[in-house]
């Protein structure tokens, strides 16, 4: 069965709520049993917990870790200042407390097992290019010389205006210089040299090397140069064939053999001084991670000896972040801390440079997702949902259809005992159902009666099931596979404001899974069962696959709707979807605002309105000056012919007027 078939059938039920239930366990349930339900201290410490009234907060950690901001009531402060829903907004400490944090395990590494390189990180622009974020990330890395990693000319173009300079000071952040580089893209990173800036290119393509001598040798400046391995380590996961022979970056070793010649022959043997290798995005496991620096460090220590002037390792990005809070190898999650992260990659190069007897270099990773992630956080409202109801079924007539006694049949004799077949004889009804009113047997009315009959032996069966899931888990695999669906089938529909193509394009994409959960009402035990649907006219505009501590769950425990609007919010969403996202169905940017914590509180630092329809619009080449005559022109005609009034033909163009300088989302009226 499909979503509209379920929607336009209306007997619905709520598989978790018999009244009884509601009353009982809701006087019991507290905001802890909320917390471990959705998972919260597992993805969200030290950022995300709930408070005393059942709403999330958020703690920036920096300038203290007493600082708490009320998500909830952000979000109605900003409403009322006229800053609507769907809203991203960025908490910008927790990005400072991100960098502090990886820094300080970095250094706590090299303290353990005494290694005599420093530590100095970049962030990939990639993973989230906006003016805003890259500024706030350099002025926090600051103290720490963190750097930025660009894969492109435009992303370089951003990092050379973003990274400051101080020639003769202590600042000196690295520009690393990756991704596939013309003549404009090397001669702008070597002549931005000379505004003291540190800049590596490194070579991804053998060709690229010719081009870095020549600009070079015309320049009269000396480049550094890195080289990207091609590891034979395999990765894992969605990124696994990042690696290997048949990657799409990187140089072969026969490659960077070649590499080392033409660089000894003119000259420039010196120049080369790094070593990168990036293994792919969410590496899940750290005995992937182990092989790859393991395989890194043998290659950087063969280089140090051949080139003389090694001085850097540059181990990319990777460092996964737990987006279920599972602790576990699943592609959601990672096996790892950054602990332990940090300790590996400092232990392996020490163990192989001691060995190999070359110094230990300057260690550098390019860590996006799991700096930038956990600082934005999507909120959007729920426009409606096509809610549960259990309605008991009326009562059987003598003169009914065979059909319907039978539906009527099973739905009295449903229980433990029988529930699978019983499930089985009531589709098997249903198709006849269908086949007589197709053979103009069946009256609508009967067809509708037979329907909803249906549900409720489904309504039924999902509560038995329910049950067993949640008293006996044990007996869970017991459940036939083909009623496991049902609680899905069950679920209600919650319509989201919101495009999931816009603003969680890796959800659809890659099927990635963020934490989802209510903003609000956390002290309520959520009785509903639903899975989001969002306002596009694409099928796949849904989300109906959640985070769970042992695997995925299928439906979202969610609050019944009430008078009062009902806020989710998407969590860790601070990496890959800002930039990722499309006009489908031409929802545009959301509203995005930068919240700054202080002592007192927070307060509003920037505001980025999202996109009006007419800028959204024009992006499709629609000039609005030129719809908005066409329509004129129209009603003129319109008027002409005494189709409408003056009153409706200014009603309408006013309407038009309105829309095109309005939120491409719904406004809540
Ligand atoms: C994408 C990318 C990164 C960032 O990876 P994360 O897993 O987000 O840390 C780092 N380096 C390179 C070369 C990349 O392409």
């Amino acid at each position: 069965m499909n979503q509209e078939q379920r929607a336009a059938s209306n007997e619905k039920c709520d598989p978790a709520s018999t009244k009884a239930q509601q009353v009982t366990n809701n006087s019991s349930w507290t905001i802890e049993d909320s917390k471990q339900l959705y998972g919260v201290e597992g993805w969200g410490e030290p950022y995300f917990s709930v408070n005393e009234a059942g709403n999330i907060t958020v703690s920036p950690q920096y300038p203290s870790s007493e600082v708490t901001i009320d998500l909830y009531e952000l979000v109605q402060s900003l409403q009322k200042r006229n800053i609507g829903l769907p809203l991203l907004i960025r908490f910008s400490e927790i990005l400072s407390d991100r960098i502090a944090r990886l820094v300080a395990c970095m250094q706590t590494a090299i303290a353990k097992y005494n290694y005599s390189g420093i530590y100095q990180g970049v962030f990939p622009v990639k993973c989230n290019q906006n003016r805003h974020l890259v500024e706030d990330l350099v002025r926090y890395g600051k103290p720490y010389n963190f750097g930025l990693e660009v894969g492109s000319k435009p992303e370089l173009m951003i990092a050379l205006a973003a990274l400051e300079t101080e020639p003769d000071g202590d600042y000196q952040p690295l520009l690393i210089c990756n991704g596939y580089k013309d003549r404009e893209y090397i001669e702008t990173a070597l002549l931005a040299t000379k505004l003291g800036q540190k800049i590596i290119i490194v070579i991804e393509q053998p060709q690229e090397l010719d081009l870095a001598w020549e600009i070079s040798q015309k320049l009269a400046i000396k480049p550094i140069l890195g080289v990207r391995a091609k590891l034979n380590t395999q990765g894992s996961g969605r990124w696994g064939t990042s690696t290997g022979d048949r990657a799409k970056f990187g140089l072969t070793i026969p490659q960077i053999v070649d590499v080392v010649n033409k660089l000894k022959t003119t000259g420039m043997r010196d120049c080369l001084q790094l070593l990168h290798f990036h293994i792919g995005s969410q590496i899940s496991s750290i005995a992937v991670i182990k092989n790859a620096i393991r395989e890194a460090s043998q290659i950087y220590v063969q280089l140090a000896k051949t080139t003389g002037n090694m001085q850097y390792i540059d181990v990319g990005g990777g460092l996964a972040v737990d987006y279920d809070g599972s602790k576990s190898n699943f592609p959601a999650s990672k096996n790892y801390n950054m602990q332990n992260y940090a300790n590996d990659i400092v232990a392996q190069l020490k163990d192989a440079c001691d060995m190999g007897q070359v110094s230990h270099p300057i260690i550098i990773s390019e860590s996006g997702r799991a700096i930038a992630s956990h600082q934005s956080v999507l909120v959007f409202d729920i426009l409606s949902a096509n809610q549960v109801s259990v309605t008991t079924p009326q009562p059987l007539q003598e003169s009914e259809h065979l059909i319907i006694r039978n539906l009527w049949e099973a739905y009295n004799s449903i229980d433990l005992n029988n529930y699978q077949e019983t499930y089985n004889d009531a589709i098997q009804f249903r198709e006849e159902a269908f086949n007589l009113f197709n053979l103009g047997y069946f009256s609508l009315t009967e067809r509708a009666r037979a329907e909803k009959l249906y549900w409720a032996c489904c309504c039924k069966i999902a509560q038995i099931i329910h049950n067993i899931n949640q008293s006996h888990p044990e007996q869970r695999n017991y459940i036939p596979d083909e009623l496991k669906d049902l609680e899905q089938i069950m679920a209600s529909i919650y319509y989201a404001n919101l495009s999931i193509f816009q603003s969680i394009p890796d959800s659809w994409a890659i099927n990635q899974l963020f934490p989802l959960m209510p903003i609000h009402r956390l002290q309520e035990k959520p009785i509903a069962r639903g899975i989001i649907a969002d306002l596009t006219c694409d099928s796949d505009g849904k989300l109906d696959t959640f985070i769970n501590l042992r695997d995925t769950k299928p439906v979202l425990e969610l609050h019944p709707l009430n008078q009062q609007p009902y806020y989710l919010g998407m969590f860790l969403v601070g990496a890959y979807q800002e930039t990722m996202g499309n006009l489908h169905n031409l929802f545009g940017d959301t509203n995005l605002v930068h919240i700054q914590a202080t002592t007192k509180g927070y307060r509003i630092k920037y505001v980025v309105k999202g996109d009006t329809v007419r800028e959204v619009l024009n992006h499709v080449q629609y000039n609005s000056e030129d719809l908005r005559e066409t329509m004129r022109c129209r009603t003129e005609i319109a008027l002409q012919n005494n189709r409408l009034s003056l009153e409706e033909a200014q009603k309408l163009l006013q309407n038009y007027e309105s829309s095109l300088s309005s939120y491409t989302y719904l406004k809540n009226s």
